[in-house]
């Protein structure tokens, strides 16, 4: 019995390694078979599949890389729409120079007012006034001739004269003490405020000789009698004589010429008792659109 289990024993240690080997060969037969049966039974495909696993892992550890580079190719897009938008800036650059434009457009109706208050260097006199809708224009740009002479406008003065019968009835005596001048006697004025106080100061509340809307007879500087401290001054406006022309001075046919803040467009400061006859319908037009002379004229 000893011997049979011995036999036994040796037989059994013989055949470990076989069954070892069959084992192993059906895992290496299976394995391959099963891998196939996975891709179909197709040898190319299971290759590739093979090679795919081992190309999956490499992207696995190559990916950062991309990833980089993706982020370097924005930095690089980003180089390319920097350029794009430096058009962008230049058309903003273009914009900002749209409102230049724009202000140098505003600028011209800015500066046509200022070149009323500036003589036409060298003008000559002209040889007849000039009339506009029925009414004579006399400023910095449209002077007189110089032999323009016709003295006090009648109607003017008879308009007046109704206004001052009106300003009578409300308790003010208004008077006009300067009405017509003539070209010599402007040219006598001016020269003696030009050597008081300079041309440049001149020329801002005297009018030059042919210039001044005094020689056209239609023009009547009012005041108050017994106040003559606010006669030709700014004073005059403040008064409640001075007052009551400004409010109804257009009744009668006249305006005030030189409003305040329109010195640029009249060419002269403001003259709160310089008025100027024109007719009681377009004077009480531009009272009521508060217009200036100029403006109602269209110039
Ligand atoms: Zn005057």
């Amino acid at each position: 019995m000893q011997s049979s289990k011995i036999r036994f024993q040796n037989k059994s240690k013989k055949r470990w390694p076989i069954i070892v080997i069959i084992i192993a060969g059906i895992i290496l037969i299976i394995t391959p078979t099963v891998w196939l049966g996975l891709h179909n039974w197709n040898l190319d495909e299971s290759l590739i599949a093979l090679n795919l696993d081992q190309s999956d892992k490499e992207p696995v550890d190559a990916d950062p890389e991309p990833q980089e580079k993706p982020e370097q190719i924005p930095d690089s897009e980003d180089k390319e729409t920097a350029p794009a938008e430096k058009p962008g800036k230049t058309e903003t650059p273009t914009e900002t120079e749209k409102p230049e434009e724009s202000k140098e457009s505003p600028t011209p109706p800015v500066e046509k007012p200022a070149d009323n208050t500036i003589y036409i260097p060298n003008q000559v006199l002209p040889t007849s006034p000039t009339v506009k809708e029925g009414i004579i224009l006399a400023n910095k740009q449209n002077p007189l001739p110089s032999n323009y002479n016709k003295g006090e406008d009648p109607k003017a003065r008879a308009a007046f004269e109704e206004m001052a019968a009106a300003a009578r009835l409300d308790g003010f005596e208004i008077v006009a003490f300067s009405t017509f001048r003539s070209f010599e006697r402007q040219e006598s004025l001016y020269t003696q405020y030009v050597a008081k106080d300079g041309q440049e100061a001149a020329d801002r509340y005297s009018a030059r000789p042919g210039y001044s809307e005094h020689q056209t007879g239609l023009a009547f500087d009012i005041g108050e009698k017994n106040f003559e401290q606010h006669w030709a001054s700014s004073s005059f406006g403040d008064t409640p004589a001075g007052k009551w022309v400004a409010q109804n001075a257009h009744l009668y046919g006249f305006i005030l010429r030189y409003p305040l803040g329109k010195e640029q467009v009249t060419g002269y400061m403001h003259e709160s008792w310089h008025f100027r006859y024109v007719g009681v319908e377009p004077a009480t037009d531009m009272y009521t659109h508060k217009q200036t002379l100029e403006e109602y004229l269209g110039l």
